[in-house]
């Protein structure tokens, strides 16, 4: 039926995951040391994962951009989906997150891929963009701090190619961005949203995957 809206209650999102996610044995494994982390629900969901995965591989990334790394599970399921010779640029500020995430890029034998950089992600994308990478990478995903996402985004639209694709998790804020808000982080999603409907430079899908995906693609 066309239109048709199927509500994703908790039991049919397990069956969702049990009938998709296929993880390599180290992302079982690091889901699983995150699970004991403070704020363990940062991380992205492994159907989601896996969809980005497959996004990769569909454009045969082979440079990819990550902004929020947290203990590292979006960046090991990226890191899988490049060729070998692929390269993840890793932002985060926290060594303590992110620590309990590279023994098992080591384990699934992509750590080479992923040069991880602990400090804020603006300064290394500006670092990047001043090296000269603009237009260098294929795919980016933004999983940071909500009020700088308008600035991260902004850099990683640079640094993409044309033909590029940046994924922006947590769009869909719990709902709260479809109410009226006061608090800075659903401002800054809400204002973002507004400005990439409008923003002529891509193409956008809002996807209501976990707590909401945009993609949008460089022109
Ligand atoms: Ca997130």
């Amino acid at each position: 039926m066309a239109n048709r809206r199927t509500i994703v209650d908790d039991a049919l999102h397990e069956y969702l995951v049990e009938h998709t996610v296929r993880e390599h044995p180290a992302q079982t494994a690091l889901r699983e040391a995150t699970r004991t982390q403070p704020q363990a629900g940062m991380q992205i969901g492994p159907e989601q994962a896996q969809f980005l995965a497959l996004l990769v591989r569909l454009m045969g990334a082979r440079r990819a951009i990550e902004v929020g790394v947290f203990t590292g599970y979006s960046a090991l399921s990226v890191a899988l989906a490049l060729p070998d010779d692929g390269y993840l640029l890793a932002c985060d500020v926290s060594d303590a997150y992110t620590r309990v995430g590279r023994p098992f890029w080591e384990q699934a034998g992509i750590a080479h891929k992923i040069d991880l950089r602990l400090a804020p992600a603006i300064e290394t994308l500006d670092a990047s963009l001043a090296a000269g990478d603009a237009g260098r990478f294929d795919f980016a995903f933004i999983d940071a701090d909500k009020s700088n996402y308008d600035a991260y985004y902004e850099r990683c639209l640079a640094l993409l190619r044309p033909g590029g694709l940046i994924a922006i998790d947590n769009v869909l804020w719990g709902g709260a961005v479809a109410r009226p808000a006061s608090d800075a982080d659903t401002i800054a999603l809400q204002a973002l949203n507004a400005k990439l409907h409008a923003d002529v430079r891509v193409d956008v899908a809002m996807v209501p995957i976990g707590d909401g995906v945009t993609l949008a693609r460089k022109r």
